[in-house]
């Protein structure tokens, strides 16, 4: 149930776009999709931490606050402006697609159906995953070479 106004426009879209969505399409399908993989991504990482010491521990704060700085950054950078490429796809179902179907005045959707245009399709998290390697492999490697050096000095 909407409480808010629809527009015309934003309700044939969303007409449209439920339409248009896959008869076999299953919102908590997708949920899962995305929250299983997530789920076996932080169990496998954790399972390799050994012993880890209050200052790994805390370490994971500013990494938080990173992560979350960065899907903003990416969000205001990649999600709202056109850049040609790989990121194409991604400009337009978020800033044509979702910030159509969901606006500051109507935010609700009725069925899971809808969550089609909720959550990332499935792609992108291995994308997401993929983006982070670097990253993690650089700070992996540093850790792995500081880390005992540190433990030895505290
Ligand atoms: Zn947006």
């Amino acid at each position: 149930m909407n409480t808010g106004i629809l527009t015309p426009k934003q309700a044939a879209f969303r007409d449209e776009y439920r339409r248009n969505i896959a008869s076999w399409y299953n919102g908590w399908g997708h949920l899962l999709s995305i929250f299983v993989p997530g789920i076996a991504v932080i169990w496998y990482c954790t399972a390799h931490v050994h012993e880890p010491t209050v200052w790994e521990w805390l370490f994971v704060i500013p990494v938080l606050v990173f992560y979350n700085w960065n899907e903003w950054w990416l969000h205001k950078n990649a999600m709202h402006r056109p850049i040609r490429g790989i990121l194409m796809p991604v400009y337009h179902r978020h800033t044509h697609q979702h910030h159509q179907y969901f606006t500051s005045q109507v935010m609700t959707y009725d069925t899971n159906r809808e969550w089609r245009i909720v959550l990332f399709p499935p792609y992108a998290l291995i994308v997401f995953m993929v983006m982070t390697l670097p990253a993690a492999f650089v700070l992996g490697y540093l850790w792995s070479a500081c880390g005992p050096r540190m433990r030895a000095t505290s």
